[in-house]
């Protein structure tokens, strides 16, 4: 096979493993009720046939101090045990294992009552925590022993202790976080000997025969962090106390380094589990921004690590190792790092999917049942299959036309343009967005095998459709029309120097050196960071580490304290003006996951920032504005004040409208109701995105 490193076997303790892959943990939001635990297991169920080695589960805390947040999921009881049996049951019957992680929030609980290592509040927290007295950790130390022990009782092949990502035992790990004075304090040797002694006590517990994975803070990127020495030493330290493996940790979730995002180039922290791979015997798995199987077997065979750590790429598809072993690397839906659907659930209390897959984590759920596991290529359909035209080659029509394929309808695809993808070939070329390609060549390439009929440059009218141009009539309609650019009503609008914003992003138009960017929303943004992006310079998946990391200012090597290193200010090509009418911060209803790095660029490239804003006029002046700002100390005053922006060029980024025109026309031709199902952007343009988009198109497809 295309893979031979990554499909090679390997040992963790007394597991043998077929593949080098490990589904990293999530937290899938059906970790705290026991109710949920079967819904669970057949998320892992799925993809344990689908070929992953091993498993590890979300975070259970080990008491109730330790828990994420009040109710949140642990193992600290025979009953709960009892209750992960079918998990762990699950996972077995399928051929694969499972450990549970054991994680203990510290400071990072959502809990007016939290503990760490001292007394301090980590800036992602509204309040102070207590440092933990002696005794409480020594009993901490015990409750992870236990919940081991119940872990086992349970069915799991071991256990993975977190320590990483900034949780309570990094917090005892480092300085920033830990200022004791007793005996878990000062000293490094002295910090990590709560790890030690969690680490020792497991192993003394269990015996042989159970796994331990320790989640090592590979780069804490927090100002006194660890040292690259203490996390060598740690790495020492958890081998000597018993560990099989070391499974790879970057960055707090308080760290002002974005670690996961799409625009974080792939494989960026490689380097940093190479460094403890080289200290230690026992396995190490490398993680963060690995996605296809190919980044996989570079990172194994260049030696950085013996084996790789996923999570959300198993989000986006349950077969991923089944699929690269076979070498169908195109066949693998790839997760593109947006967290829309993932990360940005988990912060706002709602189960995660995924936005390339909606059927993630809803294995058993109405409509989602009905659809198969995204097989293989195969062209299977009977005769008496329904036919089922899709109009629009859009993220939501390509994924419609996918389902119904799957399904084993009939399907014809028409796309009005030349070429499919929709928003998404735009959102491919957004600096930092280029997985968007990799989406869109896994949607487009994979049509052909469904033996999906694609007729491009075809507008697709009710005659065509309905039967009244020769073709028999098609039994469902998907009306995945999308969206227009909204246009807007203001004096000058018409002007050569405005521009809509596809003409931009696609490269038709190219801009002056001052630019006003009307809307401030997920494409304003988007636009503003293209225009300040020096032109041919790779970013996101494919930009140089170095680039990447002068810019987020982490240090190559690792030398200082938490692996942090001044910030170089990138060279911006232009002067970006971004305005909205809306008051408060630009981008506050960006993702929970994600805003702040898009905030985080748009300020170190200096995009000027315009909020409450009314547009007057564009013209040889530039463009016009009101501001309305509030002022005085309870900012009950509001101040107007006019301006006008002396920019080359404006861009209107002002959202989106419905184009669903051919609905109309198909319930005209007398198509009935229940045949014709308009999703996506064509159905609401309000907040559109393509997780909706997308899983609008796939529940449609699985009610024909
Ligand atoms: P949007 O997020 O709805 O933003 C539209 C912007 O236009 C807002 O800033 C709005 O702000 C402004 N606007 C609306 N009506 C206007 C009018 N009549 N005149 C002037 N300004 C007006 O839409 P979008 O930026 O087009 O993005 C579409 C969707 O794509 C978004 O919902 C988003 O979810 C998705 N997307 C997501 C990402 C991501 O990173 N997750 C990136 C790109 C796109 P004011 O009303 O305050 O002026
Ligand atoms: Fe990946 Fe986005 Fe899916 Fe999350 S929602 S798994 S980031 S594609």
């Amino acid at each position: 096979g295309g893979y031979p490193r990554l499909f090679s076997p390997w040992q963790v303790g007394h597991l043998t493993l077929p593949n080098r892959v490990v589904m990293g943990s999530m937290h899938m939001g059906l970790e705290d009720s026991h109710a949920d635990l079967p819904r669970l297991a057949e998320f892992y169920a799925e993809r344990a046939r689908g070929g992953v080695g091993l498993i590890v589960t979300g975070g259970f805390a080990p008491n109730r101090l330790g828990r994420l947040s009040p109710g949140a999921g642990m193992l600290a009881t025979r009953k709960d045990a009892e209750a992960h049996r079918v998990v762990t049951d699950a996972v077995h019957g399928e051929g694969g294992h499972i450990l549970a992680q054991l994680l203990h929030a510290g400071r990072y609980a959502q809990s007016p009552l939290q503990v760490s290592a001292s007394r301090t509040r980590a800036p992602i927290s509204p309040v102070t925590a207590f440092a933990l007295p002696t005794a409480a950790v020594r009993r901490t130390v015990r409750d992870f022993v236990r919940a081991a022990g119940w872990a086992r009782q349970a069915g799991y092949d071991g256990v993975e202790v977190m320590a990483s990502e900034g949780y309570l035992i990094n917090q005892f790990l480092a300085p920033a976080t830990n200022r004791r004075t007793d005996c878990y304090g000062g000293s490094a040797r002295n910090r990590r000997r709560f790890l030690e002694e969690i680490v020792t006590g497991i192993r003394q517990a269990a015996g042989e025969g159970f796994v331990i994975s320790v989640r090592l803070s590979m780069v804490d990127l927090v100002q006194d962090g660890q040292t690259l020495e203490e996390t060598l030493d740690a790495a020492r330290a958890v081998e000597r106390c018993g560990a099989d493996l070391i499974n790879t940790g970057i960055g707090w979730h308080e760290a002002r380094v974005p670690t996961i995002v799409t625009s974080v180039p792939r494989a960026a922290f490689a380097t940093a589990t190479a460094r403890v791979k080289d200290v230690v015997d026992i396995p190490v798995s490398a993680s963060n921004r690995i996605t296809l199987p190919h980044t996989a077997e570079q990172i194994l065979s260049a030696d950085q690590a013996d084996a790789v750590t996923m999570a959300r790429p198993f989000l986006a598809d349950g077969h991923w190792v089944r699929k690269a072993q076979a070498d169908h690397e195109q066949a693998i839906t790839p997760c593109i790092g947006c967290n829309q659907a993932c990360l940005d659930h988990v912060f706002s209390g709602r189960t995660v999917t995924c936005l390339v897959n909606p059927r993630a984590g809803r294995e058993t759920e109405e409509p989602y049942t009905r659809l198969g596991m995204p097989a293989m290529p195969s062209a299977g359909r009977d005769d008496g299959a329904l036919r089922v035209a899709v109009v629009g080659g859009g993220p939501a029509g390509l994924a419609a036309a996918h389902a119904a394929a799957e399904a084993g309808h009939a399907v014809t695809l028409f796309e009005e343009q030349e070429r499919v993808g929709g928003q998404f070939r735009l959102a491919r070329r957004i600096p930092g967005k280029e997985e968007f390609a990799e989406a869109l060549a896994h949607f487009r390439h994979r049509l052909e095998p469904l033996g999906v009929d694609v007729r491009t440059g075809v507008r697709a009218d009710a005659a065509i459709l309905t039967g009244g141009a020769g073709e028999p009539a098609f039994d469902h309609v998907v009306v995945a029309t999308g969206v227009v650019p909204r246009e807007l009503d203001i004096p000058g609008i018409d002007r050569p120097e405005v521009h809509a914003y596809p003409d931009v992003v696609d490269g038709t138009v190219t801009c002056g050196d001052t630019v006003a960017v009307i809307g401030a929303g997920g494409i304003g943004v988007d636009v503003a960071e293209l225009l300040t992006t020096p032109a041919d310079h790779p970013h996101g998946a494919f930009q140089e580490h170095a680039d990447w990391e002068r810019e987020w200012g982490v240090d190559p090597d690792f030398g200082g304290r938490g692996g942090l290193a001044p910030r170089t200010a990138p060279a911006v090509p232009r002067t970006v003006h971004l305005l909205q009418r809306s008051p408060g911060r630009i981008g506050a209803r960006l993702g929970a996951t994600t805003g702040w790095v898009h905030r985080g660029t748009l300020k170190a490239r200096g995009v000027v920032q315009h909020s409450g804003v009314r547009y007057l006029r564009i013209d040889d002046a530039g463009l016009h504005i009101e501001v309305t700002r509030t002022v005085g100390r309870l900012r009950k005053r509001t101040e107007v004040s006019r301006k006008v922006l002396a920019v080359t060029d404006v861009v209107v980024c002002a959202g989106q409208e419905s184009e669903a025109s051919l609905a109309v026309r198909l319930r005209a031709a007398g198509m009935p109701e229940e045949r014709i199902h308009v999703v996506g952007g064509a159905l609401k343009a309000g907040e559109i995105d393509a997780k909706r988009a997308i899983d609008e198109a796939v529940r449609a497809v699985a009610r024909i």
